[in-house]
């Protein structure tokens, strides 16, 4: 019987791409009518590139993406607060990747089609609702003429993201997404890479912050790349933003003020932002931790069982450890809700932690030290957090996200190939 995966973003991608390497028939269905390459820049940790690696898409993940070198953080006045090197040049066997969203679902989603076929994912396919019984799961989706498709299988996995149909048949009572008082505005612009050049930047503070970092590599000629940049404010209103979808494109002028006069001689934050040719808004939402993410036949993985503020780059590295921890407890114990039990057991109580950890801003919760320490006005940083204050944030951060470098470097495969 047919694994059922409702939604084809990063998740239910690496969820059909792992099946396939475990011989389990697997077939995606997807709300939007034709997949397109959405989103701005994300960052794939060194743990999620392992089972990229593991999936063999190395080649094709080196071709799109560019391997981190660095994540520092830079108070307003322009001194450093923090630097560290990421990935290769930090001791992991594997890169940290900076990667356009929408190319990398583009990548899974065309692999997917290559390794199981075209008719592998149904698109205009929206899940509405299930009944789960102790044989199989039934699934209702809604297809782009209006007529409802019911698809029998052993087992259904919820990769419908942060607005989850799944989630909300499971937690029925359950309220929407929560907002915080912080918006993103995201965009991307061609401008020469700073630092090491292929370094993550954040600057500001808690409150007022501006995040860019390369998607792509210099072009030889110009020297330029894609810079993919996050403005972002926090408001202190009791009023909801209303809309979090990833898509909302909006003018400049909304924010651009709040950010002027942040210029360096190593950083002009204005003309990156004025160099964007689309600007996406998007209030930073998560939801409340659940008990649980499964209900007999069916489970939740991705931002559909946790979705996370972006703070610390692991929304889209946590989804594709989901499915490849559920994978490895199909190749335990089956396709059937004990591998689902399973999978849920073994990581909710540390994902449920890290959401909250993010919440409280992650791993840039440094920067909230320093404002309370200073003002966040210092010249030299070391008077006013100990460096080892600061190794000792971060470490903690990294092996709750799954990422402490000697833990992951010696961790055996999560599927052995
Ligand atoms: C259009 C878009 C743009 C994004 N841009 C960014 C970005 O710029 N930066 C960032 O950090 N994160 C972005 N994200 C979120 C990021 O992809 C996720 O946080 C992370 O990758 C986890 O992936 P996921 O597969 O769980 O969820 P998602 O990547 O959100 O994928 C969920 C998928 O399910 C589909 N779906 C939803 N409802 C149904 C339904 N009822 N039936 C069938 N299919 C359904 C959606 O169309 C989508 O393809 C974006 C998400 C989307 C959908």
């Amino acid at each position: 019987m047919t694994v059922i995966v409702a939604g084809g973003g990063i998740a239910g991608m690496a969820m059909a791409l792992t099946c396939h390497q475990l011989d389990i028939p697997v077939v995606v269905h997807e709300s939007v009518a034709r997949l397109e390459p959405l989103g701005v820049g994300i960052n794939l940790q060194p743990n999620a590139v392992r089972e990229l690696y593991d999936l063999g898409l190395q080649e094709a993940l080196e071709e799109i993406g560019v391997q981190a070198k660095e994540w520092a953080l830079v108070g307003r006045n322009g001194n450093d607060v923090w630097a560290e090197p990421r990935g290769r040049d930090a001791g992991y066997r594997w890169p940290q990747y900076s990667i356009h969203r929408g190319k990398l679902q583009m990548l899974l989603y065309d692999e997917v089609i290559n390794r199981l076929g075209p008719s592998s994912v149904i698109t205009g396919s929206r899940f509405l609702r299930y009944d789960s019984n102790k044989d199989l799961v039934t699934a209702y989706f809604l297809n782009e003429v209006g007529e409802i498709k019911e698809v029998q299988g052993s087992v259904l996995i919820g990769a419908d993201g942060l607005h989850s149909a799944v989630r909300s048949q499971m937690h029925p009572n359950e309220e929407g997404p929560i907002w915080g008082g912080a918006v993103m505005w995201r965009g991307t612009s061609q401008a020469k890479p700073i630092r090491t050049g292929a370094s993550f930047v954040l600057v500001g503070k808690l409150e007022q912050r501006f995040v860019c970092y390369p998607i792509s590599k210099p072009d030889p000629d110009t020297g330029l790349a894609t810079i993919n940049w996050i403005a972002e404010l926090t408001y202190d209103t009791e009023e909801d933003w209303g809309n979090s979808d990833w898509n909302t494109k909006v003018h400049i002028d909304k924010f651009l003020n709040s950010f002027e006069d942040w210029s360096f001689d190593w950083l002009d934050i204005p003309s990156l932002i004025k160099g964007a040719s689309a600007v996406f808004e998007y209030p930073m939402v998560d939801r409340n931790p659940l008990e649980n993410w499964v209900d007999g036949r069916c489970v939740v993985i991705g931002d559909a069982a946790h979705p996370m503020y972006p703070v610390g780059s692991n929304g889209a590295s946590q989804a594709i450890i989901d499915a490849r921890l559920l994978g490895a407890a199909f190749l335990q114990h089956g396709v059937q809700p004990t591998s689902l039990l399973a999978y849920q057991n073994t990581t909710i109580e540390s994902i449920n932690q890290l959401v909250l950890r993010n919440r409280g801003a992650g791993p840039i919760g440094i920067l909230g030290l320093v404002e309370e320490r200073c003002g966040g006005i210092f010249e030299n940083i070391e008077d006013i957090i100990p460096r080892e204050e600061i190794e000792d944030y971060m470490s903690k951060y990294k092996a709750a996200a799954g990422f402490a470098i000697d833990a992951l470097n010696a961790a055996p495969p999560t599927i052995a190939t």
